[in-house]
């Protein structure tokens, strides 16, 4: 038996009036989505607790049968496991972001996008500055997106904690940084690392007069700190192998932590350029090895970030066509098999940003006895009978006799 999850990132959304009233899932022709109701069965499912911001890092875990509340310690120990760094079990990693910050306020959470020539620098600036305390690690990542490690000594060598607050800088564009810097268990380490980077790039004539004419980075920006989630490997929990295809460092971690192949994609973006066949070419040769296959586009995600309703649409669309139709025709073909689709979390074209709330959800295949619904949308979804409550429910519910 063979099972894929596609995950179109932060699809659902609201009624819109560019729309005349209908959702961007409504509006666009997704006819292979569709399908899946019609042969299956549409529900919805609460992917981020209420009480933890959305977006990918808890809404994917969710997805993937773990609940965050329990298991979600942070971004950064998911981005290092993405990049191969491991942490040992008192270890902390901690968000690393190069920023500009004029006048008090988040002129750019990316530094303007720091090239990463000027990135190495400045992590060589950053590591050289703390190099009389070994337990910092810098690592660098792709252009303003670094890690900073805490290697603990030993077991009581806990300077952070769950009640270490940080905030993510992407949430401050254009805002006063001023009630918004670490605070709580540890800050006062965070906050001298901020401090003592101001000096060191303000040194740095690359970063200075930067080849590229952009203003400089003018220091270092920590948050999304968290240690190495406990989660029990996928195949101990669910009985099942599986692998993971995406243009993102969060669900590549993810996908290594939970011990699954984590299958790179030429042409895959993480943006609205996104090659889409090549993701549904790739799921299909990944089943032939994996019970379970996951494949997740970023680019519904980018364009509501954008506000951009008809890129939207046309990302539903490209998924529906080049991922979902591929993919559901070649399981047919191969024998028993199950297919979802459901989103991580849904984001407001309205507000540009990750909202709580239901995404709908659509299953069919082996002994999915199909109900009434025959539109993949929230709308109809709001009306089905098919409720779960707690997003981590929907794994067993799909790999199982699908009761609630
Ligand atoms: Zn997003």
């Amino acid at each position: 038996m063979k099972y894929v999850l596609v995950i179109p990132d932060g699809c659902a959304d609201e009624p819109q009036d560019a729309l005349g009233g209908k959702t961007p899932l409504q509006a666009a022709r997704v006819p292979r989505m569709d399908a899946i109701v019609s042969e299956g069965i549409l529900g919805r499912t609460d992917t981020v607790p209420a009480s933890m911001p959305s977006g990918s890092d808890v809404g994917t875990m969710s997805l993937f049968g773990y609940d965050p509340l329990v298991f979600h310690t942070g971004r950064a120990p998911l981005e290092a496991a993405a990049q191969g760094i491991e942490l040992g079990p008192h270890d902390w990693a901690i968000r690393c972001n190069f920023v500009t910050i004029t006048d008090g306020n988040m002129a750019s959470f990316t530094a303007s996008q720091l090239p990463n020539d000027v990135g190495e620098e400045l992590i060589g600036l950053l590591q050289e500055a703390t190099a009389g305390n070994p337990q910092w690690e810098f690592h660098q990542g792709v252009s303003y997106r670094n890690l900073l490690i805490y290697r603990a000594k030993d077991a009581d060598d806990h300077p952070f904690d769950k009640g270490t607050s940080t905030t993510p800088p992407h949430d401050l564009t254009d805002q006063s940084i001023e009630h918004d810097l670490p605070a709580g268990d540890g800050s006062e380490l965070l906050l001298d690392l901020m401090e003592r980077s101001k000096k060191l790039f303000a040194k740095s004539a690359k970063n200075q007069k930067r080849a590229d004419g952009q203003p400089p980075a003018t220091q270092i920006w920590l948050w999304g700190q968290g240690s190495r989630p406990a989660l029990k490997p996928f195949q101990d929990q669910f009985g099942k192998t599986g692998a993971v295809i995406t243009a993102v460092d969060l669900l590549r971690g993810l996908g290594k932590l939970l011990g699954w192949d984590v299958i790179e994609v030429e042409g895959a973006t993480g943006y609205t350029d996104t090659d889409y066949a090549a993701k549904g070419r790739a799921a299909i040769e990944t089943l032939k090895q994996s019970d379970f296959v996951v494949v997740h586009v970023e680019a519904t995600d980018e364009a509501s970030h954008e506000g951009e309703v008809e890129e939207k649409i046309k990302a539903l669309e490209n998924i529906d066509e080049h991922v979902v139709g591929p993919v559901h025709d070649y399981l047919k073909k191969q024998g028993d098999y199950r297919i979802l689709v459901c989103p991580d979390h849904p984001t407001f074209l309205r507000t540009k940003t990750h909202s709580h709330g239901y995404v709908p959800f659509g299953i069919c295949g082996s002994n999915v006895r199909p109900d009434h619904a025959n539109s993949y949308d929230e709308v109809t979804a709001s009306v089905s009978n098919l409720l779960l409550p707690k997003g981590h429910q929907l794994m067993p519910f799909f790999f199982g006799t699908l009761t609630n």
